[in-house]
């Protein structure tokens, strides 16, 4: 199956869909659930979250060409935002002419943090946890067996003594690395720590503050990596190795300066944040993750790095924490996270992450193949151009021609969609 569809942009929807259906992407089921379009029953919605008073709706999308680890995607994407999928497209059409996406995953575990005080010899009590580990690694399997009959469950003990203001040892951490298998485990590993809470107190006679997983999900981290010809850059107003040049400069100036660092970063967890959405994970977790790794160094820096390697290729790579599920909390209750699941013809959490990496490399390279070249506006604008004429007034059967006018004046303010619909 090949990801890249010749003018999938230009279809109407229900073409598009059934274009996904005739490549093989989506069964006829799925194809008939996406286009019937439904919300969510009122039951599931009631479910879901407190006070619940109505549904709001986002747009689901669809990014091609995306090659990752030899295997075509199709990538859905849940965003409000113009251009983010064109970007997503583009960059990934780029990439997969020198063999797409290649990623690596060394461990895939989260932690679970179990925080105590008020201790009498924080050092000693460190020392305790450490030759005790084996019993706390059975208390906590007990404590969930179902994953460990799945192959999860604990697979180590860290510690970590926390120095206070003055420098002093004062909290002592323990750190329990827990496989949670094809789920985000955030329920599963806060059951297994309040398992283990109370004998871990008891042996190291101090308070527990708290007990409750980390978002700095470091243990979960995934490198995807890509490589481009720059002379598949070059157009007619630019030289492509003057925009790889560029686009590693722009990096390495994102490392310097926090204010740009930010902004970078926005443009990667513009993909991210749409795909994490489209599967029906929790994307403040994976942001939160995501710009903690970002500040690993003591410093906030960009998320990702460009260079240019010894044949005069640009190379691109982003590690980043992507501990995401496949089953488990709303992904399990959402009905199109199972149509989603199918565009992306993956089956393990891993994969899932491997694609949502590379869907982060693939927008910053749009973004800044734009910025280092003709700026971001033109590409965007243009695609902002819709969302313009219906803020203007614009009804269905009328947004065509406004967006035509406004091409045509080469003018895309508020002001002139009015004008040009009124
Ligand atoms: P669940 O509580 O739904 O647990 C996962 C479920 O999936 C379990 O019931 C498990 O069954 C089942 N399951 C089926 N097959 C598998 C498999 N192969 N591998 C693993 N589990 C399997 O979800 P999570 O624990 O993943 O929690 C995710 C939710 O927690 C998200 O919605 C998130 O928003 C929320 N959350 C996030 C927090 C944070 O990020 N700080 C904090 C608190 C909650 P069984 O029980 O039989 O093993």
């Amino acid at each position: 199956m090949d990801s890249s569809i010749s003018k999938f942009y230009q279809k109407n929807r229900s073409e598009r869909i059934q274009l996904l259906v005739e490549r093989g992407f989506l069964t006829q089921e799925a194809g008939r659930q996406l286009l019937n379009n439904p919300l969510l029953s009122d039951a599931i919605a009631d479910s879901m979250i407190e006070n619940q008073i109505g549904q709001f709706p986002l747009p689901l999308g669809v990014a091609l060409n995306f090659l990752v680890d030899q295997k075509d995607v199709i990538v859905p994407m849940v965003v409000e935002e113009p251009s983010v999928i064109a970007a997503s497209s583009n960059g990934a059409k780029v990439i997969r002419q020198l063999g797409g996406f290649t990623t690596t995953i060394k461990e895939r575990a989260m932690i679970g943090q179990l925080i105590f005080q008020n201790l009498v010899d924080v050092l000693a009590a460190e020392k305790l946890v450490q030759a005790r580990s084996a019993e706390i690694i059975e208390i906590a399997n007990l404590a969930y067996p179902s994953i460990v009959k799945r192959g999860g469950g604990v697979k180590r003990v860290e510690t970590r003594v926390i120095l206070n203001e003055n420098s002093e040892p004062e909290f002592l951490t323990v750190h329990l690395i827990i496989d949670v298998q094809e789920a985000m485990g955030a329920n599963m590993i806060n059951t297994i720590l309040e398992a283990t809470v109370g004998p871990i107190t008891e042996w190291i006679q101090g308070d527990v503050l708290m007990e409750i997983l980390s978002n700095y999900g470091d243990c979960s981290l995934v490198t995807a990596t890509c490589e481009i010809d720059p002379n598949q850059l070059t157009t007619s107003s630019y030289d492509g190795q003057w925009i790889a040049q560029r686009i590693v400069e722009a990096t390495r100036y994102a490392d310097l300066d926090p204010y740009r660092a930010a902004t970078h970063n926005k443009g990667i967890m513009n993909g991210i944040d749409a795909v994490v959405l489209a599967s029906g994970n929790d994307f403040r977790a994976i942001e939160a993750g995501a710009h903690a790794y970002a500040s690993r160094n003591g410093r906030y820096q960009a998320m990702s790095n460009w260079s240019i390697n010894e044949v005069g290729h640009l190379v691109g790579e982003l590690t980043l924490p992507m501990p995401v599920g496949m089953v488990g909390g709303a992904i399990s209750v959402l009905p199109l996270v199972k149509v989603n699941q199918q565009l992306l013809a993956i089956e393990k959490a891993s994969e899932l992450a491997s694609v949502i990496v590379s869907v982060g490399l693939a927008q910053n390279f749009s973004a800044l193949k734009a910025l280092v070249s003709e700026g971001i506006q033109k590409g965007h604008m243009s695609l902002q151009m819709k969302s313009l004429a219906i803020h203007a007034g614009a009804t269905e059967s009328e947004i065509e021609e406004v967006v035509a006018q406004l091409k045509k004046s080469k003018k895309s303010k508020f002001s002139t969609s009015s004008e040009n619909f009124g």
